[in-house]
């Protein structure tokens, strides 16, 4: 089976400094990846490296077997939609607006007829509708964030690059856009998510990567990276894995009180 995309043995440098080292990892139609490490262990760059965006001095990238720089940018546009770490992009237009910028890749198409179809399901799926009029850099941290995922929604890609989406959620938008992932992978597409929160990957993944100062300790499914020793040994602090009452790994430190 071709993977949606994949990367193999990839060197990726950044103003010279060579940030991944030999990084291997797939992604196949239907699943959930999820891509946790310490702050700076190059998550994002490696995300950035499966979207196109950045090319590896070593190594491949490759989209359903096609060697990525085969593909012009507006064609990778429509095969992968990548959401940025927390509103690096701020945008003072209307919310409207902003997510239909997500149908960019698609004018001049057949597709640009259902755009206004996927820019109402994707707002309403992250609850935003009643937000379409406001400005989007007037909103608070949380409604940014969700008209970001909106945008990427909209784009209607078989893969979803997520970093972080769900950082800056309250608890009922979290398990809003969970579900949301689960079902987009469920209707066969693939998604890579970053998450900080050990928790939450364990119940959004199938498989998870833990990335440490640019390497790929480990992929592996949920049970099988998801142990306390490999997260203590890859997060540098001593980590608990506990079983939640819906029997999903519930991840924390140890936490000595002063
Ligand atoms: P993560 O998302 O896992 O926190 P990043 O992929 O953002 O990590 O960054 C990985 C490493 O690359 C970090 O050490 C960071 O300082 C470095 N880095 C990020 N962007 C640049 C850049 N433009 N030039 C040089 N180094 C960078
Ligand atoms: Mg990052």
């Amino acid at each position: 089976m071709t993977s949606l995309v994949s990367a193999d043995s990839v060197d990726v440098a950044l103003s010279k400094r060579t940030i991944l080292h030999g990084v291997s990892v797939a992604v196949e139609r239907g699943e959930v990846l999820a891509l946790v490490g310490p702050n700076g262990a190059g998550k994002s760059t490696l995300l950035a490296t499966l979207a196109g965006d950045l090319r590896p001095e070593a190594g491949r990238v490759l989209f359903n077997g096609e060697p990525i720089e085969s593909l012009r940018n507006k064609e990778r546009a429509k095969r992968r939609g990548l959401l940025l770490q927390s509103n690096q992009v701020s945008f003072p237009f209307p919310v409207g607006h902003v997510v239909e910028m997500g149908r960019n890749p698609w004018s001049g198409t057949d597709d640009s007829e259902r755009d206004e179809e996927f820019v109402s399901w994707a707002m309403d799926q992250v609850d935003v509708s009643h937000l379409r009029h406001r400005r989007f850099n007037e909103l608070s941290g949380g409604e940014r964030a969700r008209v970001s995922l909106a945008r990427v929604l909209a784009q209607d890609t078989d893969l979803l690059l997520l970093d972080e989406p769900t950082a800056a959620l309250d608890l009922h938008h979290q398990n809003r856009v969970l579900g949301l992932i689960r079902q987009r992978a469920k209707d066969g597409r693939g998604v890579v998510v970053v998450a900080h929160d050990l928790s939450l990957a364990a119940a959004l993944a199938d498989r998870v990567g833990v990335l440490v100062d640019g390497r790929m300790l480990a992929v592996g499914t949920v049970q099988e990276v998801m142990k306390p020793e490999l997260l203590s040994e890859a997060y540098q602090v001593p980590i608990h894995v506990l079983t939640g009452p819906e029997g999903l790994p519930i991840i924390v430190p140890t936490r000595q009180p002063s």
